[in-house]
């Protein structure tokens, strides 16, 4: 474990029989999940099927209508849980202030905690930056960086809060496919550098197939199947099959979560 993380240890997430539902309309209606420490666990599923739904309940920013989130034993919505366990969640849209400087958008979280001096901060804001090759980019804005820095950006402050769990929701959505590879070894690497549980959500098949120990497909609300890359390239089941297969459209309407869409 490098010193970036000091002596946190990776912990583990459970999602037990979670149902969520909106006014009575079921959105995700039973998942089970078991993510081990220092695991990268990839959740896909097609658009509106509920994954960002899902991911906001593991952070604990929303309460299950039925079932339970456990990270590390605890209710992640609980204010004593984030006192003890450090969560960081990547969202889609990077969730920069555009009127703040990089390093002051890294700096905002441990300024408004009072986490640590300003000399500690911008250690850490600076070695978060170096992590993702961006120190050249401290004093821009966010309108002045590519849609793959704004995504680097937004990695690097989560980093900064030194997680022991890292949610990413969508990381290389809107990028091209090199930066999105790009992404994907940054990912891939932080889970090596420093002590952290990752859950990423994606519907990036080539995301999935190439970063995570296991992954799980969720389709109209519900677990469809869960395995590592090999075991589901090697499912016989057709509609995985036909979920792997890159010429299909995720968006086409049987991979849906019909129930809950809105259209
Ligand atoms: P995705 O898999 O694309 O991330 P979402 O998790 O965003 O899908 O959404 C799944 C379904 O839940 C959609 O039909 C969406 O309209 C619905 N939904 C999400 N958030 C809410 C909310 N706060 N209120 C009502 N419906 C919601
Ligand atoms: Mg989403």
């Amino acid at each position: 474990m490098s010193s970036t993380n000091g002596d946190r240890q990776p912990v583990a997430i459970e999602v037990q029989g979670l149902h969520k539902s909106y006014a009575g309309v079921t959105v995700l209606d039973g998942i089970n999940i078991s993510v081990k420490p220092g695991e990268i666990f990839l959740i896909m599923g097609p658009s509106g099927s509920g994954k960002s739904v899902l991911l906001r309940q593991i952070a604990g920013l929303e309460t299950p209508t039925a079932g339970q989130v456990r990270i590390d034993g605890m209710d992640p919505s609980l204010e004593e849980t984030r006192d003890k366990v450090a969560l960081a969640l990547v969202f889609q849209s990077g969730a920069l202030f555009n009127s703040m400087t990089v390093f002051d958008n890294l700096a905002l979280y441990p300024r408004e905690h009072r986490l640590h001096t300003e000399s500690v901060i911008r250690e850490k804001v600076m070695e978060a930056l170096q992590m993702l090759s961006l120190t050249k980019a401290v004093a821009k804005f966010p309108s002045e960086l590519s849609g793959g820095m704004k995504k680097r950006v937004a990695i690097a402050r989560a980093l900064v809060m030194q997680p022991q769990i890292l949610l990413y929701d969508e990381p290389t959505s809107e990028l091209d496919p090199i930066m999105g590879a790009t992404i994907a070894e940054i990912i891939a690497s932080l889970r090596k550098e420093i002590a952290v549980t990752t859950i990423v959500v994606s519907h990036d098949r080539d995301l999935a197939m190439t970063i995570a120990d296991r992954v799980s497909i969720i389709m109209h609300g519900r677990i469809k199947t869960e395995g590592t890359p090999d075991e589901l390239r090697a499912s016989k089941d057709p509609e995985i099959v036909d979920f792997l297969n890159p010429t299909i459209n995720l968006e086409n309407p049987r991979f849906r979560n019909m129930e809950a869409s809105n259209e």
